[in-house]
């Protein structure tokens, strides 16, 4: 049960982290400082894990991971240098390396997300980082925040208060309406939903230890895609991930395709029969790997409308609770490891709160811009753009090289004054170009 301290003017800052998730568990090592005491209020178990659905760290959340001490063997990721389009009978569409602005080779990292939860968490916990270790409170649900005040209310009565709260507790964010206030639509169906699993990579050899040519990776690891040509709109997207030991399999269908009605939960269970049958035409291979999976989860895709704003007095939001995206763009880690990196940056040497909502103010205005847009791509690239487009938004997504570049140098200067003075700079640093640029090319 959460506990409440009261606070004296030496003692280090209070941060109620709500949710355990990915941003949850990044802002937790992102913020660790001997000025900070870190406490994550998670509302299940340590022991429920996360299920299927790998993510793709591209070049932007690979620097966010680095900055936090992780290397890609902490979170067992395998290297890809590009994707592989085929039709769903398998034959080959399109595909290309992944290329930086400047024409050099980048790399994806392919991470489980159980094993980027559990580097993080291992990073925030730690006895032997900077200042103590985060507390992980386990079976806490928040059910309302006060977002100045700073007290946050669980569903069992208990009451903390913080001088920093962030709402990391994703798309179905309680803290969400303390920051926002003003009604802002719920997020919405996007029209498809997923099935996702993962299976052993051996259980994809045949009998002489060979691959489908789709997942042949002699030449270096890539995203693979099915794409259905019959105007079904399903498509599947397959890759290996936790050092090359699993493979991630994500299958997306049209809702109105569906037997029964999907909800908007990640964890919510799917028919395996039912998979097999609304994948029929894709190859032999894949539907007999369908077959292999006892377990497979189906959810709804759903995003949101940019948020008018991700901080209100000390309470801030992140990931998925701050700019909920479709999966197409695969940015939806990406964009929280940069949140929590931001915070973790112009919150370093802050040893009074009442600078917090000042500095918070100054992190979003560095990043609601950018996140907006790349939710706003997200929902684009939904609708298959041609290639080079969609290439062309990842590359200005991969140039981010966190919050300072984001920020005027002399950032310490602007906190708590006023936006204009700054605002057009800050945006055009944060996104890369002038706002709407790329979503309008
Ligand atoms: C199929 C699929 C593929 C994806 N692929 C990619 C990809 O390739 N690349 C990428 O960057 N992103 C990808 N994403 C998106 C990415 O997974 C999410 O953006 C990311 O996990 C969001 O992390 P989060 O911590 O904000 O939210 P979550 O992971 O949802 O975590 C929220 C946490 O808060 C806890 N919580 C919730 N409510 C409360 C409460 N009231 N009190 C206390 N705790 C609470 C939850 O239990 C959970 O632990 C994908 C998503 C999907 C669905």
């Amino acid at each position: 049960m959460p506990s409440n301290t009261e606070p004296t003017s030496d003692d280090p800052l209070r941060i109620t982290i709500v949710g355990g998730g990915i941003a949850g568990l990044a802002a937790a090592t992102a913020l660790r400082s001997p000025s900070h005491l870190i406490t994550v209020h998670e509302r299940n178990g340590p022991d429920v894990l996360e299920f299927g659905a790998a993510v793709a760290l591209g070049p932007n959340g690979i620097k966010m991971v680095r900055s936090m001490g992780l290397t890609r063997d902490d979170v067992n990721g395998v290297l890809c240098g590009g994707y592989k389009a085929f039709s769903h009978q398998g034959k080959p569409l399109h595909g290309r390396p992944w290329v930086s602005e400047s024409g050099s080779p980048v790399d994806w990292w392919l991470v489980h997300r159980q094993d980027l939860k559990d580097a993080l968490l291992r990073s925030a916990t730690s006895p032997s980082g900077s200042g103590s270790p985060a507390t992980i409170v386990y079976g806490a649900r928040v059910i309302d925040v006060d977002a100045h005040s700073g007290k946050v209310m669980f569903a069992d009565g208990a009451v903390v208060e913080a001088d920093l709260v962030i709402g990391a507790d994703g798309i179905h964010s309680e803290a969400r309406a303390a920051v926002v206030q003003d009604p802002h639509p719920a997020p919405l169906p996007s029209g498809h939903s997923m099935y996702r699993f993962v299976l052993p990579f051996k259980l994809f050899q045949d009998d002489a230890g060979g691959l489908p040519e789709q997942l042949d990776y002699s030449n270096g690891v890539h995203l693979t895609l099915l794409v259905a040509q019959d105007g079904t709109d399903r498509n599947v997207v397959i890759y290996p991930c936790r050092s090359m030991k699993l493979l991630n399999i994500a299958c997306a269908v049209p809702d109105k395709k569906l037997k029964h009605e999907t909800t908007y939960s990640w964890t919510a269970a799917g028919i395996v029969d039912d998979m097999v049958d609304l994948f029929q035409g894709f190859p032999e291979w894949l539907l007999n790997a369908f077959q292999k999976t006892n377990e497979v989860k189906l959810f709804q895709l759903r995003d949101q409308e940019p948020l008018p704003r991700y901080a209100r007095g000390r309470t801030c939001l992140i990931g998925d609770a701050a700019h909920a995206m479709v999966p197409y763009q695969g940015q939806g880690v990406n964009q929280a490891l940069e949140d929590a990196e931001g915070l973790g940056v112009l919150l370093k040497n802050v040893k009074d709160k009442d600078e917090i909502p000042g500095v918070l103010e100054l992190w979003e205005r560095a990043r609601k811009p950018r996140a907006s847009e790349i939710q706003l791509g997200s929902r684009l690239a939904q609708q298959r753009l041609a290639p080079e487009t969609f290439a062309r938004m990842m590359r200005i997504h991969w140039r981010y090289e966190g919050i300072r570049s984001a920020l005027p140098d002399n950032w310490e200067r602007h906190v708590g004054r006023d936006e204009k003075e700054m605002e057009g700079d800050v945006e055009k640093a944060a996104l890369g170009f002038e706002r709407n640029g790329c979503v309008e090319a």
